[in-house]
């Protein structure tokens, strides 16, 4: 490895301040699972390393307007094993749970995780399929930023050298909405996709309609991939079996993946048809499921009183 400093900051301004001296030159470490890796191979040089190890107060999960705010120190085993995900977004726990191993887990940071921005990580379909959005700070102040329009390409975000993702904010879904990842692992349980598709799926009132729906990707191209035109197949549209086949049909025009050791990009391209059409269905089963809950825990009606019957004779 090439020598570099390496700071400790204590707090987001102390943070700043050392992103601002060093320039673009130093770096931000988080879990440092990648960046080390990154290092090692010598594809990143910085003089200087920022841990984020000592800053206090970005690492919680809570309940934010109805959504979910989740600190971009958090760990992905945190999200993981939150017991506010669980209940309110099982899908998201599922995600995380399905990073690597329990170790990197312990160390990788929710924050650490989207900048480092390699395509065939598993949160990132599942946090754009719902809707998520950033929070980056700078010494210039903060913006927020779509999931949708974060990745620009391989490793690479629309974030400045000074920004450091402190929350991802997951809105509050709409009722009757359902949430699926899978991720297809031919190899071993700890790889990464080969193909893996999110789908947050929405039911009218009638439970018959597609009111609205949201479908990513990963593994299939340079990055996530929202696929928006295989969305538009489902929107307004009765529930119907077909209908998942179709929008998976439409999501393989939107896919441009790579062939590599986990697949030939043809091979992929037709499991993003099938994956895309699995996580539709998943999805509806999870509305099925929390309706059956739901009436399940509903307190079971009172029997009607009997009408006083009058005694008298009978005419
Ligand atoms: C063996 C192994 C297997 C893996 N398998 C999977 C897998 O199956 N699925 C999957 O999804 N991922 C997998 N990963 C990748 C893993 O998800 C990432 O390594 C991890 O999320 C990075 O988080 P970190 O906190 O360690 O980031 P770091 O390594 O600390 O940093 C990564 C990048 O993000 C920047 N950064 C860090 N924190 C912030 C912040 N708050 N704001 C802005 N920039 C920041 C750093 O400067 C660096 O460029 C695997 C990694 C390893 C080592």
């Amino acid at each position: 490895m090439i020598p570099f400093e390496y700071r400790t900051p204590k707090n987001l301004k102390e943070v700043h301040a050392t992103l601002k001296e060093f320039g673009g030159d130093a770096k931000l470490i988080a879990g440092g699972t990648a960046l080390v890796i990154m290092m090692k191979q010598r594809l990143v040089r910085p003089t200087c390393l920022v841990s984020l190890s000592s800053v206090r107060g970005f690492n919680g999960i809570e309940v934010k307007d109805g959504g979910l705010s989740i600190g971009g120190l958090a760990t992905h085993r945190a999200v993981e094993g939150s017991a506010l995900v669980r209940r309110r977004l099982p899908m998201l726990a599922e995600t995380y749970h399905h990073v690597a191993t329990l170790r990197v887990r312990n160390m990788a940071t929710v924050g650490g995780g989207l900048a480092h921005a390699d395509p065939n990580q598993d949160p990132p379909p599942s946090l754009i399929a719902l809707g998520a959005t950033v929070k980056v700070t700078s010494a210039n102040g903060s913006r927020v930023i779509s999931l949708d329009e974060f990745f620009k390409g391989y490793y690479e975000t629309v974030l400045n050298a000074d920004e450091i993702i402190t929350e991802v904010m997951i809105p509050k879904q709409a009722a009757n909405t359902g949430a699926a990842y899978i991720k297809f692992l031919p190899r071993t349980a700890d790889d990464y996709a080969t193909v893996s598709a999110a789908a947050v799926l929405t039911l009218d009132k009638s439970m018959k309609t597609i009111a609205d729906v949201r479908i990513a990707l990963g593994s299939v191209g340079e990055t996530p991939i929202r696929a928006t035109d295989a969305e538009a197949v489902l929107r307004g549209q009765p529930l119907k079996a077909e209908a998942f086949a179709e929008a998976g049909e439409k999501a393989k025009q939107a896919v441009d993946p790579v062939s590599d050791f986990r697949g030939s990009a043809a091979y992929k391209t037709d499991m993003a048809a099938v994956f895309v059409r699995r996580a539709l269905e998943k999805a509806l089963a999870d509305i099925r499921q929390q309706a059956k809950s739901k009436a399940a825990a509903k307190p079971a009606a009172k029997p009607a009183k009997k009408k006083a019957v009058k005694k008298g004779k009978k005419r």
